[in-house]
Formats: C-alpha cells, structure tokens, sequence
C-alpha cells in the first residue's frame, strides 16, 4: 500500500488534508495524526472491521484495548453507559488534554477496541490537528500510539514514517507533538478513581480536583505473576531501544563511579545535561534536565540509541513524582525493569 502523507500547513489548503483524512476514516481506513501528547494511528472507533486494521499495522496484541478520540464532551453519553460526576469535573478541568479515562461501555462500543473488557477508554486531545480531524471526520477515532507495538512511542512525523510508511492509508505531519509521552490514564469504572498510566495530570492534580486516587502498584514494577492487569497495556514490554538498558538510581557522583567501574566500550551513558558527563570518556545522550523536557525527548532518544547502534546503555534515574514519574514509569519498561538502586 502507498501511504500518503500530507503536511499541515497552517493555510486553506490544509482544508483538503482533513477532506481526505475524512473520506478515508469514514471508508475504513487508517490515518496517523498528531496529538500534544504523542503521535496517534487512527480508525473510525465504531467500525470493528477498520480498528482491527490497526492492530495488524502495528503488530498490536488484541486484547490490548484502544483510546477513542473525541471532540466534544457530550460524546461521553453516547459511548459511556455511566457518566459519574467526578469524570464531569475531570473533563472540565483537563478537557482537551492529556488525560484519558476509563469509564463503563456502552453496548454500540465494539469489544475488539476494548480488548473484550466492558470499559471503554475516552480522551479528548487538545492538539488543533487532532481536534479538527475528530470534527470534521464525524467520527470518533480510535487510537493507539502510531509506533510499531513494542518500539518507543513516535514524537516525530519521521519516527511514524520509519514504523508505519506502506502498512497505513495516511500520515498528516505537523511536528508541534509537545508533551511526549502518552496520556494520564485514570479509571473511573470503581469506587475509588485509579491511575493505571502516569502522565503529565499527575496525581496532586487529580486530587485537588476530585480527591483520594490510587497509583495502580503496576506503574512503579512489573506485574506479579499471576496478577491480572486492569489495562493490557500494563503486561507488555513496552518503549525499547535494542540496547540492554540499565537505569542507575543513585547521586551523580554514584553514577559517575558505577560507570567508572563498570562501563566498557560498548557503553553509552543516557544522562540529564553534558556536565553530568565530566571526567568520564564514554559517548552520551542527553535527555533533559527537568521533568518536562525529559517526557518531551524520552522516545526519540530511545530511537536515537538505536540508530547510534548503542549496546549497553547506563541511564541516570529520572523523579519519581509529578510529571517525572511519567518518564520513569516508560525508562523502567525500556529498561526490561532493570534497575540499579546505590
Ligand atoms: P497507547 O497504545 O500507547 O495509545 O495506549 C493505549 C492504552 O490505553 C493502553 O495502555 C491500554 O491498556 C489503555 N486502555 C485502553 N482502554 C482501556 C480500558 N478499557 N481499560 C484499561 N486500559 C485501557
Ligand atoms: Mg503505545
């Protein structure tokens, strides 16, 4: 298939891009957007047959479920069987945005985008592309991350280009994805509200908006055996250069001598800014000094570890709080779940 690819330009003529995008969502067919958080690969959401085409373009296990993509909040009546109040205060407050929540499905939801579970996943992204692609398209779109399953997620037009170019009908390009890392997911479907993905609402923002959440345990390590994950997404391995990655945990100067200590040839060190790097001879990437840039340059560091052909990789520890807790929850998996804790 010859993928097409358009990019916005900011004129009438972006008219035309939508106008195809459209015709080809409404036909069936997949078309990648950009998001503020990261790329999406896109599909009429209640078109079974369209949706199972993405899981097949990116190599996607079935049963883990997808977003829907909506423009207008009163869409959530007519995929969610319940509304509850707190979703109506967190829509307020984060909508369009960077938050994702997990609400009971109604029926005309196809259990093939849920991953046969009886929740459906709903955000309503705040990127002008995206936004007026869900508008103009008339339908709701489902989307996961337009990468290939198992790669770090796309923050670049390029990266989507690389996994999915001949695989998908459309690519819109438009490089402004700024957050970087996927959405916050936050299940709304019990009692209490449960975050089950970090992302840039964090925790102190839900609760000042609608009190006690939980931090489901799965973000912080891998699964325990035998337990069954309330999100799909939660059982794979996720994000991962072809480099074995070791995240550090530990002051500058107890990275510095682990990696005196330990590092070889085959080293690259993944690190916060260039004077982390004082005194030791190794190639580095940086990948920001603060939480923001950090989610913002995660993924397309990941890929560039790949394309430096890096081996063995010793990355510094990025916080476990607020938005950083975002970034540590994708290193761990990219990592494998190795960690070195000094
Ligand atoms: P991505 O492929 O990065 O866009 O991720 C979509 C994420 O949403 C995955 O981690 C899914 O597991 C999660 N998700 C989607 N729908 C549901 C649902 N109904 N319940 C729990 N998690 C969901
Ligand atoms: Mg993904």
């Amino acid at each position: 298939m010859e993928t097409i690819i358009k990019k916005i330009t900011h004129t009438e003529e972006d008219k035309k891009i939508y106008e195809q995008a459209g015709q080809i969502l409404r036909a069936g067919g997949l078309v990648a957007f950009p998001t503020e958080t990261v790329y999406g690969l896109g599909a009429d959401a209640l078109d079974a047959k369209a949706s199972a085409k993405i899981y097949a373009a990116k190599g996607r296990p079935s049963d883990n479920p997808l977003i829907v993509h909506i423009a207008d909040v009163n869409a959530l009546y007519d995929l969610a069987k319940e509304v509850p109040d707190k979703a109506l205060v967190l829509a307020e407050k984060f909508w369009p945005g960077p938050l994702t929540m997990i609400l009971k499905k109604k029926d005309k939801v196809p259990d093939s985008i849920t991953g046969g579970l009886g929740t459906v996943a709903i955000r309503m992204p705040s990127h002008p592309v995206a936004a007026e692609l869900i508008r103009s398209s008339g339908v709701y779109i489902a989307a996961p991350s337009a990468n290939t399953s198992g790669k770090p997620s796309p923050t670049r037009a390029e990266h989507v280009i690389n996994d999915l170019s001949g695989r998908i009908d459309m690519i819109i390009q438009d490089d402004t994805v700024d957050i970087g890392v996927e959405s916050t997911i936050i299940d709304l479907s019990e009692e209490v509200p449960t975050i089950l993905r970090p992302g840039y609402i964090t925790q102190a923002m839900f609760e000042e908006a609608i009190g006690k959440t939980i931090i489901d345990p799965a973000i912080m390590g891998s699964l325990k055996e035998g337990v069954i994950p309330k999100a799909p997404g939660m059982k794979y391995k996720h994000y991962a250069p072809k480099a074995d990655v070791t995240i550090i945990d530990s002051s500058l100067e107890a990275f510095r001598d682990y990696v005196k200590a330990h590092g070889d040839k085959d080293t690259t060190l993944m690190v916060f800014t260039d004077s982390d790097c004082e005194g030791l001879d190794m190639p580095h990437i940086c990948y920001g000094a603060n939480d923001e840039e950090q989610a913002k340059e995660l993924f397309d560091v990941l890929r560039d570890l790949d394309d430096i052909g890096a081996k063995k990789v010793y990355a510094r520890c990025p916080n476990k709080d607020g938005v950083g807790l975002a970034v540590y929850n994708r290193l761990l998996r990219a990592a494998g779940f190795q960690v070195v804790t000094l």
